[in-house]
């Protein structure tokens, strides 16, 4: 995870931190973890303990699109965490009550279709390798979509250890 990606995500908690202090008082801390991946979750709020919470993130979702789940996702897991804390007793995890908090907490009202519709790479193009040739004969070497995109971009050169000879896309 890329550094930029974890300050952002806490700098925007506590935003809408500051938000939720002023509109409901609320007080609780709360823990950030990026550590969700697959296509279970999106994101999640638990309590750990009275006034304990922790906000998990996807990490894919977020390289992929950065601010604009960040945006989408910490207000959704405080407004829950929000909810726990101003009633005690059991509310529906998406009732009246959680969506007059989250209106309150974004300022306005995302109608639930422009929300936006995340999706995850499928795991085999993820793994993709891009094919490569130097000068042996019959070498082929498989590089990473990371390491093709420098090449690409032209910051990067890559040879091959064993001719020294820089590495060429293979068509
Ligand atoms: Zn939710
Ligand atoms: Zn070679």
């Amino acid at each position: 995870m890329e550094i930029k990606f974890i300050n952002l995500a806490s700098e925007i908690l506590s935003q809408y931190k500051q938000r939720a202090k002023t509109l409901f008082d609320f007080r609780a801390k709360i823990e950030l973890q990026i550590d969700l991946k697959g296509h279970r979750l999106i994101g999640q709020c638990q309590k750990l303990a009275p006034k304990d919470y922790k906000i998990r993130l996807h990490h894919e979702l977020i390289e992929r699109y950065g601010e604009v789940y960040l945006h989408d996702v910490i207000p959704h897991e405080l407004a829950h965490a929000v909810v726990m804390e101003q009633y005690p007793y059991r509310v529906l995890p998406h009732g009246k009550e959680y969506k007059a908090t989250l209106v309150a907490l974004e300022g306005k009202i995302i109608a639930p279709k422009n929300r936006p519709k995340y999706t995850l790479l499928p795991h085999k193009r993820r793994m993709q390798r891009f094919k490569y040739i130097c000068r042996c004969p019959n070498r082929l070497h498989l590089l990473t979509a990371i390491r093709h995109n420098r090449i690409k971009r032209g910051t990067h050169l890559y040879t091959c250890k064993h001719c020294k000879g820089l590495l060429h896309e293979s068509i």
